[in-house]
Protein backbone atom coordinates (compact mmCIF):
# COMPACT_ATOMS: atom_id res chain seq x y z
CA UNK A 1 0.00 0.00 0.00
CA UNK A 2 1.60 2.92 -1.22
CA UNK A 3 -0.35 5.54 -0.15
CA UNK A 4 -0.13 5.64 3.61
CA UNK A 5 3.44 5.96 4.92
CA UNK A 6 4.89 7.01 8.50
CA UNK A 7 6.77 10.35 8.94
CA UNK A 8 8.63 10.89 12.46
CA UNK A 9 9.47 14.27 13.33
CA UNK A 10 12.16 13.51 15.37
CA UNK A 11 13.88 15.05 18.92
CA UNK A 12 16.08 17.41 17.40
CA UNK A 13 13.30 19.25 15.70
CA UNK A 14 11.35 19.05 18.29
CA UNK A 15 13.58 20.55 20.65
CA UNK A 16 14.10 23.61 18.28
CA UNK A 17 9.97 24.15 18.21
CA UNK A 18 10.48 23.06 13.98
CA UNK A 19 7.27 21.11 14.28
CA UNK A 20 5.05 23.28 12.82
CA UNK A 21 6.81 24.96 9.82
CA UNK A 22 7.91 21.17 9.06
CA UNK A 23 4.08 20.27 9.58
CA UNK A 24 3.34 22.92 7.33
CA UNK A 25 6.21 21.61 4.72
CA UNK A 26 3.77 18.23 4.58
CA UNK A 27 0.73 19.91 4.12
CA UNK A 28 1.18 22.14 1.26
CA UNK A 29 2.81 19.64 -0.70
CA UNK A 30 -0.74 17.28 -0.36
CA UNK A 31 -0.21 14.77 2.48
CA UNK A 32 -3.39 14.19 4.36
CA UNK A 33 -2.32 13.84 8.22
CA UNK A 34 -4.31 10.60 9.06
CA UNK A 35 -2.62 10.10 13.12
CA UNK A 36 -0.56 12.14 15.20
CA UNK A 37 0.62 11.70 18.32
CA UNK A 38 3.86 12.95 20.27
CA UNK A 39 6.02 11.06 22.86
CA UNK A 40 9.70 9.99 23.53
CA UNK A 41 10.62 6.79 22.72
CA UNK A 42 12.26 4.88 25.53
CA UNK A 43 15.26 2.25 24.79
CA UNK A 44 12.97 -0.70 24.07
CA UNK A 45 10.55 1.02 21.37
CA UNK A 46 13.70 2.62 19.46
CA UNK A 47 15.11 -1.40 19.70
CA UNK A 48 11.63 -2.29 17.98
CA UNK A 49 11.81 0.73 15.89
CA UNK A 50 15.23 0.36 14.47
CA UNK A 51 15.94 -3.37 14.24
CA UNK A 52 16.77 -3.28 10.98
CA UNK A 53 19.87 -1.07 11.69
CA UNK A 54 21.17 -3.56 14.76
CA UNK A 55 25.11 -4.13 14.86
CA UNK A 56 25.80 -1.10 12.27
CA UNK A 57 28.59 0.95 13.98
CA UNK A 58 25.68 3.61 14.32
CA UNK A 59 23.03 1.87 16.04
CA UNK A 60 24.17 3.06 19.22
CA UNK A 61 24.04 7.01 18.20
CA UNK A 62 21.14 6.22 16.92
CA UNK A 63 19.32 4.65 19.80
CA UNK A 64 20.50 7.47 22.20
CA UNK A 65 19.29 9.87 20.38
CA UNK A 66 16.37 8.81 19.33
CA UNK A 67 15.64 8.11 23.14
CA UNK A 68 16.89 11.79 23.91
CA UNK A 69 13.65 13.86 23.44
CA UNK A 70 9.91 13.91 21.93
CA UNK A 71 9.39 12.87 18.70
CA UNK A 72 5.85 13.52 16.85
CA UNK A 73 4.63 10.36 14.49
CA UNK A 74 2.27 11.19 12.21
CA UNK A 75 0.51 8.70 9.42
CA UNK A 76 0.69 10.00 6.24
CA UNK A 77 -1.73 9.93 3.52
CA UNK A 78 -1.48 10.57 -0.50
CA UNK A 79 -1.05 9.12 -3.61
CA UNK A 80 1.86 7.32 -3.87
CA UNK A 81 3.08 9.11 -0.07
CA UNK A 82 6.25 6.71 0.70
CA UNK A 83 8.16 8.20 -2.85
CA UNK A 84 6.63 11.22 -2.95
CA UNK A 85 8.02 11.64 1.02
CA UNK A 86 11.03 10.61 0.70
CA UNK A 87 11.09 13.31 -2.44
CA UNK A 88 10.20 16.21 0.15
CA UNK A 89 12.40 15.07 3.25
CA UNK A 90 15.71 14.57 0.76
CA UNK A 91 18.59 12.04 1.60
CA UNK A 92 19.86 10.21 4.80
CA UNK A 93 22.51 13.03 5.15
CA UNK A 94 21.32 16.46 4.60
CA UNK A 95 24.33 17.91 2.69
CA UNK A 96 23.95 15.58 -0.40
CA UNK A 97 20.24 16.57 -0.23
CA UNK A 98 18.48 19.29 -2.73
CA UNK A 99 18.07 23.32 -1.29
CA UNK A 100 14.33 22.77 -0.77
CA UNK A 101 14.22 19.53 1.30
CA UNK A 102 13.06 19.22 4.85
CA UNK A 103 16.65 17.76 6.22
CA UNK A 104 18.81 20.35 3.76
CA UNK A 105 16.57 23.33 5.88
CA UNK A 106 16.59 21.24 9.55
CA UNK A 107 18.75 18.69 9.33
CA UNK A 108 21.97 18.83 11.35
CA UNK A 109 23.97 16.40 10.80
CA UNK A 110 23.46 12.79 9.18
CA UNK A 111 22.07 11.24 12.81
CA UNK A 112 20.35 14.52 13.91
CA UNK A 113 18.35 14.58 10.49
CA UNK A 114 15.02 15.92 11.43
CA UNK A 115 12.52 13.74 10.14
CA UNK A 116 11.89 10.13 9.07
CA UNK A 117 10.40 8.46 6.61
CA UNK A 118 9.08 5.36 5.39
CA UNK A 119 11.17 3.73 2.85
CA UNK A 120 8.52 0.74 0.89
CA UNK A 121 5.49 -0.47 1.02
CA UNK A 122 6.44 -3.46 3.52
CA UNK A 123 8.56 -1.06 6.00
CA UNK A 124 5.50 1.38 6.01
CA UNK A 125 3.21 -1.09 6.91
CA UNK A 126 5.02 -2.47 9.78
CA UNK A 127 6.27 0.93 10.68
CA UNK A 128 2.79 2.51 11.44
CA UNK A 129 1.41 -0.66 13.09
CA UNK A 130 4.26 -0.25 15.96
CA UNK A 131 3.04 3.06 16.42
CA UNK A 132 -0.43 3.15 15.80
CA UNK A 133 -1.52 -0.70 16.31
CA UNK A 134 -4.83 0.11 15.51
CA UNK A 135 -4.42 2.03 12.40
CA UNK A 136 -6.85 0.74 9.32
CA UNK A 137 -5.60 0.84 6.05
CA UNK A 138 -8.10 1.39 3.26
CA UNK A 139 -8.01 0.04 -0.11
P1 LIG B 1 15.08 7.27 8.24
O1 LIG B 1 14.94 5.76 8.30
O2 LIG B 1 15.31 7.92 9.58
O3 LIG B 1 14.03 7.95 7.42
P2 LIG B 1 16.90 6.93 6.14
O4 LIG B 1 15.99 5.88 5.63
O5 LIG B 1 17.29 8.05 5.22
O6 LIG B 1 16.40 7.60 7.45
P3 LIG B 1 18.45 4.81 7.21
O7 LIG B 1 19.53 4.22 6.41
O8 LIG B 1 17.14 4.08 7.38
O9 LIG B 1 18.22 6.26 6.66
O10 LIG B 1 19.04 5.12 8.66
C1 LIG B 1 18.20 5.43 9.76
C2 LIG B 1 18.78 6.59 10.53
O11 LIG B 1 20.04 6.22 11.07
C3 LIG B 1 19.07 7.84 9.66
O12 LIG B 1 17.96 8.67 9.50
C4 LIG B 1 20.13 8.51 10.49
O13 LIG B 1 19.55 9.23 11.58
C5 LIG B 1 20.93 7.34 11.03
N1 LIG B 1 22.04 7.01 10.13
C6 LIG B 1 21.97 6.34 8.97
N2 LIG B 1 23.18 6.19 8.40
C7 LIG B 1 24.05 6.78 9.25
C8 LIG B 1 25.46 6.94 9.26
N3 LIG B 1 26.22 6.49 8.25
N4 LIG B 1 26.01 7.60 10.30
C9 LIG B 1 25.26 8.06 11.31
N5 LIG B 1 23.91 7.93 11.38
C10 LIG B 1 23.31 7.30 10.36
MG1 LIG C 1 15.23 4.33 6.84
Amino acid sequence: MEDYTLFLIKPDSTVKNHIGAILKIIEEHGFVIKEMKMFRMDRKFADRFYEIHKGKDFYDNLIKFMTSGRTVATVLYRKNAINELRKVIGKTDYHETKPETIRRIYGETITRNAVHASDSPENAKEEILKVFPYFKFKE
